[in-house]
């Protein structure tokens, strides 16, 4: 299919997290898709992949951040990867309250569970998940309140999110590829 017959602003099923961004900008991403080079542009932008891949490493990588910038909000009970959970599926992240009978109280409990594949991304991108989540601590909805406490804890986020979104796309896309095959699409 050429540039020209491609529906205007429809994204194809390999730009399913991408819906809601401009078509020009879904338009250079399905190029680099296609030349098999989003994974490297994205790792050149960011850099390495994070050496917080325990989840003892990423608790304290968050406590960090929290500490920072909401030391007033809930104590988190937990902080874990999870390799279940679908990172755009689940809005990005699970926020849950957990409630538990403790000492014949109901006691709400805050836990923060970070989908597994973000343990192999640039910082950049894991940290963008951890201020999203620590954000629900305060904010439920995803509106202005929760935009703004975003960025407030990183101003880059907008951007940032936009890369994890492209991320995923693109190692979705590796997945999908035949093991040593050219990139689908190229030439
Ligand atoms: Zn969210």
């Amino acid at each position: 299919m050429t540039e020209a017959e491609r529906p205007p602003s429809r994204p194809g099923p390999s730009l399913q997290y991408l819906s809601g961004y401009p078509a020009e900008l879904l338009a250079r991403v399905d190029t680099l898709l296609a030349q098999g080079s989003l994974l490297d542009t994205l790792t050149r932008r960011h850099g390495p992949p994070h050496s917080m891949r325990t989840d003892g490493a990423l608790y304290g990588y968050v406590s960090d951040i929290k500490g920072r910038f909401m030391r007033s909000a809930v104590p988190l009970s937990r902080i874990a990867y999870d390799n279940k959970l679908h990172v755009v599926r689940n809005a990005l992240g699970m926020h849950s309250v957990v409630s538990r009978v403790q000492g014949g109280r109901l006691k709400a409990k805050r836990e923060i569970r970070i989908a597994g594949l973000f343990r192999e991304v640039p910082e950049p991108l894991l940290r963008m998940i951890v201020v999203h989540e620590l954000a629900h601590l305060k904010e439920r909805m995803h509106d202005r309140a929760f935009y703004a406490l975003c960025r407030h804890m990183e101003p880059a986020y907008d951007q940032l999110e936009f890369d994890a979104r492209l991320w995923l796309t693109a190692v979705e896309a590796q997945a999908a590829r035949p093991a040593g095959g050219p990139a689908a699409g190229s030439g």
